[in-house]
């Protein structure tokens, strides 16, 4: 089958219609921009409530989430990220999950022109990883510590449904010992971002042990969207991406995340969108995302857009877009990347975010040659803005009483889609994460921090062990025992122990 062919076979109609509400669709752009124009200059009383309605881990309407992206008070806007950060503290506590993207295909038949994957970029050195070029590349990426990655491919026949499959298989087989000779390490959670699939893809991709599926609208204005995707490109159909995750869940993957690439339009029509859309999957499907994506649009070879676009977005309309997602959508989880500059990743990462990624390298085959974007400019997709270490963002984070977590225990244990969500508007959830982060973080201790991280570390553990011993939900359900005697057992070299 030649590429064409295959480009022309990948759009199933039918599996658009069926999500649409009498023919619509969940964005209603003249809709959005009414309730932004409505909500102008809301008083302090009104977004004094709204908060509250955060604070009791409720989602909230359009013209609740219009009312505060129009707030422009210095004073109310610190109340507003005050709440963020209360909000994330009673969800998800000082914990953040770390991951590694892991770039495995730079073919694309798509041509996004903010990307530096596009078909037509002729700076770029096309290669999608053998299966042994993907287990070299997993190796790397556990011995920095790591323990869950994200796998990233360009829409390509060469890395369909099936590669895809074959590559989860392949990074789930990578198991290495740690550097201390005492234990060993894997990963164990494998989430994906790659291009939107029909059902029967996504169900193979469900078999193969997929984690989260992740795909970013990038923009929900339609007008936009044409200028940005050639309308006879696969990406160039608004609708058929606009429902890939609907179409995950009915395939049975019900950790979904979604996202849109800040830059390409008005910060505040976007944020409006990720909710519109976040409502239509808890209407359709009862649960909504289980993370939410704000990227950052970054220089990218070959792409003036990326660089030029009228809609960029400074760090005063960052905080303010994360403080708005974090209020609007309180459960779900927050994903910053090393798109962003250290000090603006850390401000954000306080916004309430739940996810980061560290040791970041895009480049396809970068970590296992070890080479910074810098020597492979050829083979990235866009400019990293943080290019450190895992031990050294997480000494940072410690350093802020942040725990890292590693923890990949709720999938395991089928505390996934509207579970775990339930789970998490309780409290519940967290509480079992407290104890996986301890287990988890102890692991990255022991076997890969440096002298400095490891000293921050000790502290912050410490700490949470005071808590978790202080704390009755722990004790009236008798989980400290056998909390105990994992730490014990992770010190006689066994891992990955989780409850
Ligand atoms: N090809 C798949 C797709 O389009 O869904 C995988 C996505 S791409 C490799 C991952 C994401 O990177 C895109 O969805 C987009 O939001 C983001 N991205 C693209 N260009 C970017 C840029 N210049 N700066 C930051 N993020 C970018
Ligand atoms: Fe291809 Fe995805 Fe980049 Fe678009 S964003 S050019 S679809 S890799």
């Amino acid at each position: 089958m030649t590429v064409k062919e295959w480009t022309t076979g990948v759009i199933k109609q039918a599996e658009i219609d069926r999500y649409l509400a009498g023919g619509k669709d969940f964005i209603d752009e003249a809709g959005i921009e009414r309730e932004l124009a409505r909500q102008r200059q809301p008083d302090a009383g009104r977004v004094r409530e709204i908060l509250q309605k955060s604070l009791e881990i409720k989602t909230l309407s359009p013209a609740e989430t219009a009312a505060l992206l129009n707030v422009e008070d210095p004073a109310l806007l610190e109340e507003m990220q005050e709440t963020a950060r209360a909000v994330k503290r009673k969800v998800y506590d000082n914990r953040i999950v770390f991951f590694a993207p892991l770039y495995l295909s730079n073919l694309c038949v798509n041509n996004c022109l903010y990307c530096g994957f596009r078909e037509e970029n002729k700076e770029e050195t096309r290669h999608a990883l053998s299966m042994e070029e993907v287990k070299r590349e997993t190796a790397a990426v556990i011995d920095e510590g790591h323990k869950r990655v994200i796998a990233v491919y360009g829409e390509h026949p060469r890395s369909d449904a099936d590669y895809i499959v074959d590559s989860l298989a392949a990074i789930y087989s990578v198991k290495r010992e740690t550097p201390s000779g005492k234990g060993f390490n894997n990963i164990r959670r494998v989430n994906v971002n790659a291009a939107p699939m029909d059902i029967a893809s996504l169900d193979k991709l469900r078999r193969a042990g997929i984690g989260t599926y992740q795909v970013f609208q990038e923009t929900y204005h339609r007008g936009r969207y044409a200028e940005l995707h050639a309308p006879a490109s696969i990406k160039g159909n608004y609708r058929w991406r606009l429902y890939a995750v609907h179409r995950a869940m009915e395939a049975g993957i019900d950790d979904v995340a979604i996202g849109a690439l800040f830059g390409l339009h008005d910060w505040r029509f976007e944020v409006m969108g990720l909710l519109h859309h976040a409502l239509d999957l808890e209407r359709q499907f009862g649960v909504g995302p289980h993370t939410v994506s704000f990227p950052r649009m970054q220089p990218a070879r070959g792409s003036i857009v990326s660089e030029r676009s009228p809609y960029l977005v400074d760090d005063e309309s960052a905080r303010r877009l994360v403080t708005a997602i974090r209020l609007a959508i309180p459960c779900s989880g927050l994903i910053v990347t090393a798109r962003e500059r250290p000090s603006a990743r850390r401000e954000l990462l306080h916004l309430g975010c739940t996810q980061t990624d560290a040791s970041t390298r895009l480049g396809i085959g970068a970590y296992a040659r070890g080479l910074k974007q810098e020597e492979n400019a050829d083979k990235v997709q866009f400019t990293l803005g943080d290019q450190r270490s895992l031990d050294e963002v997480v000494r940072e984070l410690a350093e802020d009483g942040v725990i890292t977590s590693f923890c990949t225990a709720g999938y395991r244990c089928g505390r996934t889609g509207e579970r775990i969500m339930t789970m998490l508007e309780k409290g519940v959830e967290g509480k079992y994460c407290k104890l996986n982060a301890v287990l988890t973080f102890r692991e990255f201790l022991n076997d890969y921090a440096s002298p400095a991280t490891r000293e921050a570390g000790e502290r912050l553990i410490e700490r949470e062990i005071r808590e978790i011993e202080a704390d009755a939900f722990f004790s009236g359900r008798g989980l400290l025992p056998l909390f105990s005697s994992y730490r014990e057992r992770l010190e006689q070299g066994e891992r990955d122990l989780y409850m």
